[in-house]
């Protein structure tokens, strides 16, 4: 009988015999560390067959495999040996003997932890729609030796739809959404907000930006008292309703209408900057709230460091890098923006930077930024930045959201990780038999917009961009036969991004292919869908119905939805018809066109090309 349950033990499966997997939680454990463990515990059950099992105190000596979570009796036993203080949020790992210790500092350090072993298992969170977890016969615990890693920025916020999913966030160790809303009382262009111009305008005109012959409400004066008194009771209110929040924008509102009053711009002149009255006014604002961090914008006109005049301890500079050209790392492409985070960094130890990581005018415009990310990182950690803000397409998806979220998550907990690495490994994991031409593709696009003098703004439209049209329809047949269908679903839902980027590319250029069109091909082109738009409509439907299935919901930050795209393009063909007639027509200028826009010259009112709401299209 023995012998029979023998034999039938060997042919039922090998996990009648795995050696369970043995999660040792510290007696004292964490809030922190008990979620390790559940984590851990749930993750290791989709990787293994192996029964998992958790105890705080175990009752015989642990075998492997074995995971110890926190400093006990039972890890001391076996030779780990915890440091006794790290930052908030670092982490500490140590691997040998087929077993690990893990563990890690404030309310998430070893939860922390416990993912990045989960990764050094093979798992994966590419997105929040694609999770990898292997399927392993049995957990080989790695050995690893200790270490303890420490975040080169304590705050890390990513304002990127993949990080709108906490659990995404959390995994790659982002200040999640839901956290950023408890932490945040007001968040940036407060100024409104804490002195209404609806309210005051119209009584106290005195209260807002004097341009020396007329007030208007765009910001506050900041040198006067009463304005000042009214900022700190909405603030006090709000404080009042919100008393957990940490942290509180008293900043301009999103425009360059400063005041240039007598008192202001005496301000202003003494410190050689116009965030010289801003600072003196913040300063005195946090004066008032000693517990709260009241942080305020230099941005636009703020943007440079006053001279002689510090920000107090409690205040945060938030510093803007929305005019830097993203062609090349900032310290090589915008000297003078570096330069102020030198000159803030020497001032203060409370540093944000608000960083823009996409192409905001056209989130499906291709934006090859991909190398300038990390050595802009590196400098930010540098100078001794505390905070990373980086602004991505917030909630929308947009062109390879999901990998540059993926990159620089992991580059803003370390800037001196392997690039190269990170992408190669989400290429493969995503792209799978794509990797390649994923690849490919992306050093092309680099290639071309560096031939063109590595330049890249953030808000720009694809048919000014040079490096998009160069040999654009030469690609787009090459496109095709480089994206044959892909053998799984998933896959083509992940690809079809890639593939809408360059159908919006293409329908863009099709604006301004008659005097800009550089190549016969081109030229072919829009002859074909001009006398025949049939092809064109095809590809509308096409782009709405993807974009659907994807999830592309919006094309830049006003929210422009692909359904009003497609609209507004058909409306826009119709006038190309009218418009045909045009060349035929000798017009005069009566006064010379302006210099700001593309062409001054009389012909580009008929050579056949219609213009669009935005000056850049056509004008
Ligand atoms: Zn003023």
């Amino acid at each position: 009988m023995k012998y029979v349950a023998l034999v039938l033990l060997l042919f039922t499966g090998a996990s009648l015999f795995s050696q369970p997997v043995s999660l040792i939680l510290a007696p004292q454990a964490t809030a922190a560390e008990t979620r390790a463990a559940a984590i851990l515990k749930s993750y290791l059950g989709k990787l293994t067959p192996q029964p998992i099992t958790v105890t705080r105190e175990p009752k015989s000596e642990p075998v492997p495999p074995a995971i110890f979570i926190g400093q006990s009796p039972a890890s001391q036993a076996q030779g780990f040996i915890f440091p006794d203080k790290m930052a908030e949020d670092a982490l500490f790992l140590h691997g040998k003997g087929g077993m690990v210790a893990l563990g890690g500092e404030g309310e998430k350090g070893a939860e922390y932890a416990a993912y990045s072993l989960l990764e050094l298992l093979g798992c994966r969170r590419f997105s929040p729609r694609d999770t990898l977890i292997p399927k392993l016969e049995t957990i080989q615990l790695p050995v690893l030796p200790a270490r303890v890693e420490t975040p080169a920025f304590p705050y890390r916020e990513l304002w990127y739809e993949p990080a709108m999913d906490d659990s995404w966030a959390r995994w790659h160790k982002l200040k999640t959404h839901t956290q950023k809303n408890k932490e945040w009382g007001m968040f940036v262009h407060t100024f409104d907000k804490l002195c209404p111009q609806n309210q005051y305008f119209k009584e106290h005109p005195e209260y807002f930006s004097f341009n020396g012959a007329q007030y208007s409400p765009g910001q506050l004066c900041l040198s006067n008292d009463t304005v000042f008194q009214i900022v700190v009771a909405s603030l006090r209110a709000a404080i009042a309703q919100n008393p957990e929040a940490k942290y509180w924008s008293v900043s301009q509102n999103d425009n360059y209408d400063y005041c240039k009053c007598l008192r202001c711009a005496a301000s202003d002149r003494k410190y050689g900057s116009t965030a010289g009255s801003l600072l003196l006014f913040v300063n005195r604002v946090a004066r008032e709230f000693p517990n709260k961090v009241i942080s305020t914008l230099a941005y636009q006109y703020t943007r440079k460091a006053p001279n002689g005049l510090k920000p107090e301890p409690n205040v945060n500079i938030c510093l803007c890098s929305i005019e830097c050209n993203r062609g090349n790392p900032i310290e090589e492409g915008c000297a003078d923006f570096a330069n102020d985070v030198r000159e803030w960094s020497a001032l203060t130890s409370n540093l944000m930077i608000w960083d823009y990581v996409v192409q905001f005018r056209s989130y499906f415009g291709p934006f090859p930024n991909w190398k300038t990310l990390q050595p802009n990182l590196r400098f930010f950690q540098k100078n001794q930045v505390q905070m990373m803000f980086e602004q991505g397409s917030g909630r929308d998806r947009s062109e390879f959201s999901d990998m540059r979220a993926y990159l620089l998550a992991k580059l803003m907990w370390n800037p001196n990780a392997s690039q190269d690495s990170i992408l190669a490994d989400f290429r493969k994991g995503y792209y799978g038999e794509y990797a390649g031409f994923v690849d490919r593709h992306i050093k092309d696009q680099i290639r071309r917009m560096e031939k063109h003098g590595k330049k890249l703004w953030i808000y720009d439209v694809p048919q000014n961009e040079p490096f998009v049209r160069d040999s654009f329809y030469y690609r787009m047949m090459n496109f095709d036969q480089g994206m044959s269908k892909p053998s799984d679903p998933k896959l083509e839902r992940r690809m079809r991004p890639i593939v809408l980027v360059e159908l919006f590319s293409f329908l863009e250029n099709m604006k301004s292919v008659p005097t800009r069109g550089d190549d016969f091909l081109a030229r072919n082109a829009y002859m074909m869908f001009r006398f025949d738009t049939s092809g064109l409509h095809n590809m509308f439907n096409s782009f709405e119905q993807w974009c659907s299935e994807v999830g592309m919901n919006h094309l830049n930050e006003n929210r422009y939805t692909p359904a009003q795209y497609v609209k507004d393009f058909r409306e826009f063909l119709a006038r190309i018809r009218d418009a045909a007639e045009s060349i035929a027509l000798n017009v005069q200028l009566a006064e010379p066109a302006s210099p700001q826009y593309a062409s001054g010259k009389a012909e580009v009112l008929t050579d056949q090309l219609v213009g669009e709401t935005d000056y850049r299209y056509n004008w």
